[in-house]
């Protein structure tokens, strides 16, 4: 049976990506052999992960708590669900904490504010702890949801990016919150990275988690607005612009910022109707689309979108 094949330390990130396009195959486990971890997948189309064919394994385990109660996004020792009332979210917070033995705390989320971006959550059980170490694609990240935006979310997107970035990149992550981006790349490529973002929390978060990884890269972390700052640049190979809600705003400096041939990684969240008039006034900015996905989705008809630009 064909199975996804990844590292084990690449595990957590593959699997949430299967559950949610859910390609994992009914009824047979995920397994490991020490040094790989085997999502079986059958037939379903994977092209973006490396495929094996090997034996399946019968599953005779008890069903998670995202069957049973919603999904849920894990930071660290942390558990944050979305759920219409305080009764529904107790009760699933009950079932996350019965399972997942390494949750701490469990928040509701009820909403996205502010420029820094930054989650009101509501505490449901265990003790308020808002600030927790992420682990994710082989790195750890310091994280501080009281005062830093991130989403675990994009685990699969920052490890499908690393792997394009190539030794010797001059790259410019525009709004690199606590640098989930930039610590991924910079573990795996000797790439110089000019990590920007207005929020200060953000970027001494950044500084502790290029302390606390082993990165071949060099990181260098500016706590100021990514408009200016990009307005003093030029010749980068690539720049990485996740400010979904308004990365549009930013674009013509990062088209100022870049070389020619240069890549922008470009986020956005769209109405799934409006994907092609969005991907037309792009390239009427003089950008060629290389390669589109969708990250995951935020409402029935509403994607975050992932683009990758090429400056002509
Ligand atoms: N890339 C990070 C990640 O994956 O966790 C953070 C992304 S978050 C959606 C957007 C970040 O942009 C926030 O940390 C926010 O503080 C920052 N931001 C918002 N406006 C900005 C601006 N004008 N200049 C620089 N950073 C900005």
């Amino acid at each position: 049976m064909r199975h996804i094949r990844v590292p084990m330390e690449n595990a957590e990130t593959a699997l949430r990506e299967a559950r949610k396009r859910r390609i994992t195959m009914e009824g047979y486990s995920v397994f490991n052999d020490g040094n790989y971890v085997y999502i079986p997948v059958g037939d379903s189309d994977v092209a973006d992960f490396p495929v094996v064919d090997v034996e399946g394994r019968r599953n005779r385990r008890p069903e998670t708590p995202q069957r049973t109660s919603g999904s849920f996004d894990v930071i660290g020792e942390i558990a944050i669900i979305k759920a219409r009332d305080l009764d529904k979210a107790h009760r699933i917070a009950s079932a996350i904490m019965a399972r997942k033995g390494s949750i701490k705390s469990v928040y509701m989320d009820t909403g996205i504010s502010g420029e820094y971006r930054l989650r009101n959550l509501v505490l449901v059980s265990g003790p308020e702890m808002r600030s927790t170490i992420h682990r994710e694609n082989g790195v750890v990240l310091k994280v501080d949801l009281e005062k830093v935006y991130f989403s675990p979310r994009l685990a699969t997107e920052r490890l499908l990016l690393s792997g394009r970035v190539k030794d010797g990149e001059r790259i410019l992550d525009m709004f690199c919150g606590v640098g989930p981006f930039a610590i991924t790349i910079a573990r795996k490529r000797s790439a110089e990275i000019m990590a920007v973002d207005k929020n200060p929390s953000a970027i001494e978060l950044l500084e502790e988690n290029i302390r606390m990884n082993r990165l071949k890269g060099h990181i260098t972390a500016a706590a100021c607005d990514a408009l200016s700052y990009a307005g003093k640049l030029s010749g980068m190979d690539r720049i990485i612009m996740n400010l979904p809600e308004s990365s549009g705003e930013f674009l013509g400096a990062a088209i100022g910022a870049a070389r020619k041939g240069g890549v922008i990684n470009y986020y956005e969240n769209l109405e799934v109707g409006n994907l092609g008039k969005r991907m037309r006034e792009i390239m009427d900015l003089g950008l060629e689309i290389k390669a589109k996905r969708e990250v995951h989705s935020l409402s029935r008809s509403e994607r975050m979108y992932s683009l990758e630009l090429i400056v002509s």
